[in-house]
């Protein structure tokens, strides 16, 4: 038997006055973007918001539905609609952030396993790492290069070979 690590690196900021001046414009979009979630069930509010190399600004929201999982999470609207309309501008950055009226989030809010899985492959496809922010509007953003840093085991193509 042996045991193995594995180590993940990201930056985190105290505020958001602390990001450079792209990376707070993002964070500030992806807030745009809470003004469409669809979220009457859960009343939990996630907007995301992609920057392409050519500076435009992707928005997605959470989508939710009576039907529950017909639902889709606000970083794979965002996704799908890149990959649907513009997958030859490149992703640079992708924010996320959260807002909810019944409690104070007060930590970053992360991805879901699946929507890393998309942002992986995505990623290996344009061949250029994207950086996330995880914007949490009462407490830090977390930064990292890589999905591979927040979704170390991803399932890649190479793996159905
Ligand atoms: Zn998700």
């Amino acid at each position: 038997m042996t045991n193995k690590e594995i180590k993940i690196s990201f930056e985190e900021y105290s505020k958001i006055d602390d990001l450079n001046s792209v990376d707070k414009a993002l964070c500030l979009e992806a807030i745009k973007a809470l003004d469409n979630s669809h979220s009457p069930y859960s009343k939990f509010k996630v907007g995301a918001a992609l920057r392409l190399q050519s500076g435009k600004i992707i928005y997605g929201s959470n989508q939710e539905n009576v039907a529950y999982p017909s639902g889709l999470c606000a970083e794979r609207v965002a996704l799908f609609h890149w990959g649907a309309n513009y997958p030859n501008d490149p992703i640079i950055s992708m924010a996320v952030t959260a807002h909810t009226n019944d409690f104070q989030i007060l930590a970053p809010i992360t991805p879901c396993g699946s929507c890393l899985q998309v942002l992986a492959e995505y990623e290996k496809s344009q061949a250029k790492t994207i950086e996330v922010l995880l914007y949490c509007q009462n407490g830090a953003i977390w930064k990292t290069t890589g999905i591979q840093n927040f979704l170390p085991f991803l399932f890649f193509e190479e793996r159905l070979k």
